[in-house]
């Protein structure tokens, strides 16, 4: 079965890479544009992993994630930041607030996949 990545990110450009990215290595992609429409998505669809851009207009994405892991029915999804320039801080906080690692934009898109397929693969071994 195909694994299905839902892509928060209001960012056009960004959010079409990565979409073009993920279905290029087999991925399902659902797409959302900001927290709300997201944590919907997530509900709906509980993906195996969310990629979550930190910086969004309205609910944030530290905000987000903390609504995610306060909803029974989605807290125990994959959830990994996108963080804009390699800020340590926002890592920090990032992982403060829930998220299971994060990627920091611009993304490498040589090695972009590969890092997602990590991190599904270690959320399936810490779940057996
Ligand atoms: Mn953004």
């Amino acid at each position: 079965m195909k694994e299905r990545i839902l892509v928060i990110e209001d960012n056009e450009l960004n959010r079409e890479l990565v979409t073009d990215l993920l279905e290029a290595s087999g991925f399902i992609v659902y797409q959302a544009r900001e927290a709300e429409e997201g944590l919907r998505l997530a509900r709906e669809h509980l993906p195996e992993l969310v990629l979550m851009d930190l910086s969004l207009p309205g609910m944030d994405g530290l905000a987000a994630t903390r609504a995610l892991r306060e909803d029974h029915a989605i807290r125990h999804l994959t959830v990994i930041a996108l963080t804009a320039h390699a800020m340590k801080g926002d890592e920090q906080t990032a992982l403060q607030a829930g998220c299971d690692g994060y990627l920091t934009k611009p993304i490498d898109t040589r090695t972009f996949t590969g890092k997602i397929r990590d991190f599904i693969s270690l959320a399936k071994a810490q779940t057996t």
